[in-house]
């Protein structure tokens, strides 16, 4: 993936408030009618919302490999037979990705293929490595050259100097060197790989066909929609090999901790996806029902910030006894590149959107439930737009805890200082995003939400670093400070 690592840029958009899943993964193996790719493009679809920038598959037809990555959706770009039919073989896998802009920014576009002596070799990556410059530097120093500005340029690297002599041990001898969140999907001649880094924080399950094809991909979601069955996760620290011998599990990391991305839970998975056994959809409405345990005032009706609000407002609901309405109106078929020409057209993005249902929210007191405040950009727009519609009171809760630290680990947030957690407290947010009263779910309320006793402050089960400032994964490159070469000849803005 890209994310904002010293040598990249990713930059948020203002209209579109929320952190941003940056990478969904998709890989197929021994699809026997040699339609693997058309499978990939099925289960990447499914997997759209964890990136909408970008997207690409590469196959293998037995002799050689194929590729198609371009700007866009995928049902945008992997929409022809034209197209499917120049991705021939029963082996592929793909990507989708949240990218900055700019041409070039296609030479980031995923998966990253390299010819290696050993045959070919295609990756796929969701996450973040957090040591990836240093080492980018040193086999810079050795003569290696460059292509991308993505940090999953450097395991292809590794691999490729790396002294082993079969593809797996070279790829673990690649991990070992690396830190950082990774769930990788990679293709050989003869191989589907998939690995989870030791933390497992971000998501990676397999799955099978019923005529014998196995699958790898970021969520459930992805297997439901090409009628795979859901096998197991893979494991936190796991690498899952798997060719004409089956299935093999090797797990060649230190033991560690598992830390989750707490974040999938309440935003970034579909809420059809099953994540680490259990329903996203379900875990949302707990969250829902926690929040109105811990922060409910009296109300008229609660009412979702579409379309991620809706699960928790539903629990919400349901546990104040309050009735669940629309009182807010999305458009579906507003695109996210909308091209919003001048400044005047601009201010009115998020009606683009959102409209209030003006009937129903006429002297009400409200309960707006949304997942997260990012800068409260959309927030406050938001709110402002439920008044003019005659909201007489508007209590906003939402349902994760305050977002006030940056994400190093494959999520793409604002820096540390544009969060609007960072800089105010509750009740300024409150006056700054216009509402009667604010409240978040507290940590603990979090974790009883996902069924444990709460947060453990000794081992946490998840990452929860954008809440809580724990990161679980060393930030290196963050630590060593500004990087002032230039990496390549994709400059930091374009
Ligand atoms: S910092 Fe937040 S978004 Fe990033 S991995 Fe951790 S919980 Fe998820």
């Amino acid at each position: 993936m890209t994310r904002p690592t010293p040598w990249s840029s990713g930059i948020a958009s203002e209209d579109d408030d929320h952190p941003k899943e940056e990478c969904g993964i998709f890989g197929i193996l021994g699809q026997s009618n040699g339609d693997a790719s058309a499978h990939t493009a099925l289960g990447l679809h499914a997997l759209q919302h964890r990136g909408q920038e970008a997207a690409g598959i590469v196959s293998f037809d037995g002799e050689h490999f194929h590729n198609h990555r371009a700007l866009g959706h995928v049902g945008d770009n992997f929409n022809s037979e034209a197209v499917i039919g120049r991705l021939p073989g029963c082996n592929a896998i793909g990507h989708v990705r949240y990218s900055t802009t700019g041409e070039t920014i296609l030479r980031n576009v995923q998966p990253l293929f390299a010819d290696f002596e050993f045959g070919g070799l295609a990756i796929a990556h969701n996450g973040n490595l957090t040591n990836a410059y240093g080492i980018r530097r040193r086999l810079v120093r050795q003569g290696c050259i460059f292509q991308s500005t993505s940090d999953t340029e450097t395991i292809i690297h590794l691999v490729a100097i790396s002294h082993y002599s079969t593809v797996v041990d070279r790829l673990i001898d690649a991990l070992r060197q690396l830190e950082g969140a990774y769930s990788l999907i990679a293709l050989t001649r003869r191989k589907l790989i998939g690995v989870r880094d030791p933390r497992g924080i971000r998501p990676l399950v397999l799955g099978r066909l019923e005529g014998g094809a196995h699958i790898l991909a970021s969520e459930t979601c992805a297997l439901d929609i090409i009628g795979a069955k859901f096998v197991r996760d893979v494991e936190p620290g796991e690498i899952i090999v798997i060719d004409e011998d089956g299935v093999r599990s090797i797990k060649p990391f230190a033991k560690t901790p598992s830390r989750f991305c707490v974040f999938e839970y309440i935003y970034f998975a579909r809420p059809d996806s099953v994540v680490e056994g259990r329903s996203v959809y379900e875990v949302r409405k707990a969250i829902g029902a926690e929040l109105a345990r811990e922060s409910h005032v009296p109300v008229d009706m609660v009412v979702p910030v579409p379309d991620s609000g809706v699960p928790a407002a539903i629990g919400y609901a349901q546990q104040a006894g309050v009735p669940f309405e629309l009182g807010i109106i999305r458009n579906h078929y507003v695109g996210r590149t909308f091209i919003e020409p001048t400044q005047n057209i601009r201010h009115l993005g998020v009606k683009l959107k959102h409209n209030a249902n003006a009937a129903k929210l006429r002297g009400k007191r409200i309960v707006l439930v949304d997942d997260s405040i990012v800068r409260g950009t959309t927030s406050m727009k938001i709110v402002e737009m439920v008044r003019n519609a005659g909201a007489a009171e508007v209590h906003m809760r939402i349902s994760s805890p305050p977002t006030a630290h940056s994400c190093f680990y494959g999520i793409d947030t604002p820096a540390t200082g544009e969060l609007l957690a960072s800089q105010l407290n509750v009740e300024a947010m409150a006056r700054h995003i216009g509402v009667d009263s604010l409240a978040f779910i507290s940590l603990d309320g979090l974790y009883r939400a996902v069924g444990l006793p709460g947060r453990d402050d000794e081992t946490p089960e998840f990452c929860d670093a954008c809440f809580s400032g724990d990161y679980p994964v060393r930030l290196v490159d963050v630590e060593e400070g500004p990087i002032p070469e230039q990496l390549s000849l994709l400059t930091e803005r374009e």
